[in-house]
């Protein structure tokens, strides 16, 4: 059976060296966010996870949910029992507002909770991930009576959230949703319609299920700007909070899927169901943007997590397992051979997916810092900055980090050879689990032209000006030390080859959109490598800084700049080539009508 520690200490260098979150404490939130609380909530969650949610990680792959004729849904054993536990630590309130009974810490910690949970079962990480992306839409666009209904049991998890976008006919293109909402006498809607793949849909670990669902109103215009956002909760709340009427909505079907079994994915009837608008009419799509945006750095953290699982299940197989001799002659001559671990290929594996996980979570805990910093930070530049940041890394941390992150899970799995492939090592199950990662919440081709489509040219480029011009200073800082010199240099070369992309896009996507369709993939993947390389020069300085300072955790910080220089080997080179695809355009791809894409027979 895989097992998983949490890296904790991993983490608390990212929040207490790297992005030094005591120099915040004059914010908001910051200040109980102490060096011992931090330890405190890092240590703990990571024994939570490692001890109560991983070990029914391969029970939920193998049980999944069961459906019963009167459309109730009983989660895998120990679920439920699992997040009685969870809600009893708080571990979901961390980051919530302190006026709904949250603990308004930073998001880096929340993140950091997000992250340990989803390492140790993403299947039951998404029942609560859900509620947060739902709480996150009521607290900026629901009334203040929305507010006091439903975020104080949400937060407290003692109910669950969902979101509604997806029906038979669209996914994508949610312009085309056909669920309908009518307008009733007393201020509340009918909801009518079917919503499929609705995560968390339905189940028995909360009292009450809060939907929130998109729907049109009489009337409205058949495009994404006649969409509404309701809630619609499965029991109706009385006017003392207690819990009323049951509504009329049901799961029909629980879809069976590639992974995440443990999560149930329903088909969701809405009959006339009772619901309430959530901010205004036809302004649904920017609300429920809102809970995306919450939710899509969710699943980003989604995709590091099972590749951080992955990798440290690969290295303990990789000590243990003895095939062949190193090429430079045997490492352990008394054995009958040596541990897979010498060999350079294996090591190129094991060292990509080690850049990738360290690289990402310090990419994502900087991203949950300039959340908080667009609300909270001290000056109206500061918060703006911060805007610009994270709505342009939002995309990037899910679209490209979820690629890679199933990319790692499929070679650690590799690592195992035929045994990967063997149920019971538990390889093939985070492979199976990480792969949704790169098509829910939009997929992976939709983040793509969100960041080239969208991003790059909002405000004429003013997001892609800031990075470009926070990477151009750090560069330029670490060049002037000589230990970290070659490293900035390389780093250098691929923001060049990210601004020559830039550029490209800038003089021929205008002309031919489809270019810039073309080449949005790899500019997305570009613009990660960037980003992560970023994450690498400041990981190293710090780790330079502390060695040159002398430490007693020299190991630690010498195996930080070792990583550091191969990811500046072998990850920043590919912007090079990634920018020369991008520079073909879309000729080649476009040239084929439909006839040639069919097989003759
Ligand atoms: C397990 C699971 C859980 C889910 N959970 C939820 C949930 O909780 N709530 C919810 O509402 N939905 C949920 N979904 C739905 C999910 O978000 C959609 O499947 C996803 O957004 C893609 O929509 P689609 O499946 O209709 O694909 P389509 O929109 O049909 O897309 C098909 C392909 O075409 C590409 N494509 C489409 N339009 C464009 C375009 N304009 N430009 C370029 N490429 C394009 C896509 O990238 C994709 O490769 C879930 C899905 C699954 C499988």
């Amino acid at each position: 059976m895989p097992t998983y520690t949490a890296p904790t200490r991993d983490a608390r260098f990212i929040i207490n060296e790297v992005l030094d979150l005591a120099s915040y404490n004059n914010l908001p939130g910051f200040e109980s966010a102490t060096p011992d609380m931090i330890d405190t909530v890092v240590n703990e969650a990571g024994k939570f996870c490692s001890e109560v949610l991983a070990p029914l990680n391969q029970v939920g792959d193998k049980e999944g949910c069961t459906r019963h004729e009167d459309g109730s849904v009983t989660t895998p054993t120990g679920f439920k029992d699992a997040f009685e536990k969870y809600r009893e630590s708080g571990w979901g309130t961390i980051a919530q507002p302190e006026e709904f009974g949250g603990q308004g810490m930073p998001h880096v910690l929340g993140f950091v909770v997000e992250e340990f949970v989803g390492t140790a079962n993403q299947a039951f990480a998404m029942y609560p991930g859900l509620t947060g992306g739902a709480i996150a839409a009521i607290t900026a666009k629901g009334s203040d009576e929305q507010k006091e209904t439903y975020l104080h049991k949400m937060i407290a998890n003692e109910w669950t959230g969902t979101m509604n976008l997806t029906e038979p006919h669209c996914g994508t293109d949610l312009g085309m949703i056909r669920t309908k909402a009518e307008p009733q006498a007393d201020g509340s809607y009918a909801i009518t319609g079917t919503k499929i793949f609705i995560s968390a849909g339905e189940h028995d670990m909360a009292e009450n299920i809060i939907h929130l669902v998109l729907a049109k109103t009489p009337g409205a215009p058949n495009s994404s700007k006649g969409i509404s956002l309701f809630v619609v909760p499965k029991f109706l709340v009385n006017e003392d909070g207690s819990l009323g009427d049951r509504n009329t909505l049901e799961c029909g079907s629980i879809e069976e899927k590639m992974g995440i079994h443990g999560n149930s994915t329903c088909v969701m009837n809405y009959d006339g169901a009772k619901g309430w608008m959530i901010g205004e009419e036809h302004k649904g799509l920017a609300a429920m943007f809102i809970m995306m945006n919450a939710a899509r750095l969710g699943v980003g953290i989604q995709g590091y997590a099972q590749a951080e699982v992955a990798y440290q299940n690969a290295v303990a197989y990789a000590l243990d397992r003895r095939q062949g001799r190193a090429l430079s002659g045997p490492a352990e001559p008394e054995a009958a051979a040596d541990p897979i671990f010498v060999h350079a290929d294996v090591r190129r594996m094991l060292m990509d997916a080690k850049a990738y996980v360290e690289g990402m979570r310090a990419l994502a805990l900087w991203g949950a810092l300039q959340v908080d910093l667009t609300h909270k930070g001290a000056t109206e530049e500061d918060r703006a900055k911060a805007d610009q940041i994270i709505s342009l890394l939002t995309p990037v941390i899910k679209g490209y980090g979820t690629d890679k992150g199933y990319d790692v899970a499929t070679n650690m799995q590799q690592v195992f050879g035929g045994h990967g492939y063997i149920q019971e090592w538990g390889m093939e199950q985070f492979v199976r689990d990480s792969r949704i990662a790169m098509i829910y919440e939009g997929t992976n081709g939709v983040q793509a032209m969100d960041l080239c489509g969208r991003k790059l040219a909002q405000n004429g480029g003013a997001a892609i000006q800031t990075f470009f011009a926070t990477v151009d200073e750090e560069i330029a800082a670490a060049k002037d030390i000589e230990a970290l010199a070659p490293f900035a240099e390389k780093l250098e070369k691929a923001l060049g080859e990210q601004k020559a992309a830039t550029m490209w896009f800038m003089q021929n996507a205008m002309a031919n959109p489809d270019h810039l369709g073309a080449g949005a993939h790899h500019y997305m993947h570009i613009m990660g490598i960037v980003s992560l390389g970023l994450m690498w020069l400041r990981m190293a300085t710090v780790a330079q800084a502390k060695l040159d300072a002398g430490t007693d955790d020299a190991a630690f910080y010498e195996t930080k700049l070792a990583t550091a220089r191969y990811f500046g080997d072998r990850f920043l080179p590919d912007c090079g080539s990634l920018r020369r695809k991008i520079e073909t355009g879309s000729d080649s791809m476009m040239a084929l009508g439909e006839d040639a894409f069919l097989t003759a027979a």
